[in-house]
């Protein structure tokens, strides 16, 4: 009897376990659920909202073409938001426009991500809730850049370091570029972050440590003025936060989830306390052992295998991931910092690995399917 394999989200994760089980001969139908109807190259939105750097068409490609390539009766595309999973009766709801609809499945695959902190100004470091609001809120930006003299990049995680970064590189000799670090080190005290400092300040990049966002409010004149927890306050053209991101986890009861709201898994990426219900979670949605693609399509990878033992009767394995972690972060179009496990990497090598294209040769491999 077919076997219907839900996915929730379409993009590194989601995607991947699509064509992964899709590329298989069994008897399996995919239903493959998102917001946005496009996969995303959201690793190069830093770098694409300055103007004239990457045309919006080489960020995304329609979900439609990718799994074009399979016969039309194994798969089905739903855009739409999900809304609450019951393990109960093994159904999912999914928000369509003008209707809700519930899909029963027999294996879920939850792996919707994490979005921007809402409260702050729509940016496009992520999906946003279609995929034409993330065109527009790219162009959006892109406009705000060209116009702006200052502009302040709050969070220097690697979202934030890459967009300070990308942002000097073109304007550092004629806009003020600050960042904004909550603590005291960048990258949160990561050994990379000392070489992404000095990349930066290179770069004219002005860093103020300790700089903790607590508000911001849009000012009469379009400015936006920012209250730190430290009691400052800043003034700035545009205002471009990276901080506080959110999983994007309301479908499953907080019984499932961390105290930050992130899915809890096995070592088989099955969702504790679901394993025996045949509910999976893998990607940012996830963050184990952290957010980054590299490590979700090993994730990927790992619970495709694992939902076609399942299938055939037979035990999941534990998920293989890297077997050294790999930091690696752009500093504009000449530069970076990062590492291979403990070893400092140069920043040339930075460049040549990821600042050069920020990766976006490989989005042809999530469509046509040979990343799976
Ligand atoms: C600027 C930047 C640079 C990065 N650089 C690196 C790097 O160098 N190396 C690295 O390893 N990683 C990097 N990353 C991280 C990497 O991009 C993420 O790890 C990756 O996006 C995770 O993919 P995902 O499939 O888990 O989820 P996401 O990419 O977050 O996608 C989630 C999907 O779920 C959908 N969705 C969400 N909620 C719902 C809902 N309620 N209903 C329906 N659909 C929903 C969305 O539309 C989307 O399709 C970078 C990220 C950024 C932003």
């Amino acid at each position: 009897m077919t076997q219907t394999v839900v996915i929730l989200g379409g993009s590194y994760g989601g995607l991947h376990v699509a064509h992964a089980l899709l590329k298989q001969k069994s008897d399996i139908k995919v239903v493959l659920v998102s917001k946005s109807s496009h996969f995303y190259w959201n690793m190069a939105s830093v770098r694409a909202i300055v103007p004239g750097t990457i045309p919006d068409e080489q960020l995304s490609q329609p979900l439609s073409v990718a799994l074009e390539r399979y016969p039309k009766e194994k798969y089905e595309i739903i855009i739409g938001a999900v809304g609450k999973v019951d393990p109960a009766s093994k159904t999912v709801l999914i928000s369509v426009p003008g209707s809700d609809r519930s899909v029963a499945y027999d294996q879920l695959v939850i792996a919707t991500g994490a979005r921007s902190n809402p409260t702050g100004p729509p940016v496009p470091w992520k999906h946003l809730d279609s995929h034409e609001e993330t065109v527009s809120s790219l162009e959006n930006v892109r406009k705000q850049v060209q116009a702006a003299q200052s502009i302040i990049v709050a969070g220097a995680g690697a979202t934030g370091i890459e967009l300070a970064g990308e942002l000097a590189y073109e304007f550092g000799k004629t806009k003020e570029i600050t960042l904004l670090c909550g603590g005291q080190s960048l990258l949160s005290g990561d050994s990379v972050g000392p070489s992404a400092k000095s990349a930066l300040q290179k770069l004219n990049v002005k860093i103020q440590l300790g700089a903790r966002v607590a508000g911001a409010t849009e000012l009469p004149d379009g400015k936006t003025e920012l209250s730190l927890e430290n009691g400052e306050t800043m003034t700035t053209d545009l205002y471009l936060p990276t901080i506080g991101m959110l999983p994007n986890s309301e479908m499953l009861d907080a019984t499932y989830l961390s105290e930050k709201g992130y899915v809890v898994v096995d070592a088989s990426y099955r969702v504790k306390g679901l394993e025996k219900d045949g509910v999976w979670a893998i990607g940012d949605v996830v963050s184990k052992p952290r957010a980054g693609y590299l490590i979700t399509q090993k994730q990927a990878a790992g619970v495709a295998k694992n939902i076609l033992l399942t299938l055939q009767g037979k035990q999941p394995t534990n998920v293989k991931l890297m077997l050294v972690d790999i930091l690696a972060c752009a500093v504009g179009r000449s530069s970076g910092a990062g590492r291979i496990g403990f070893v400092k990497m140069p920043g040339t090598m930075v460049w040549l690995a990821k600042g050069r294209t920020l990766g976006i040769q490989q989005l042809p491999g999530y469509i046509d399917g040979s990343v799976a």
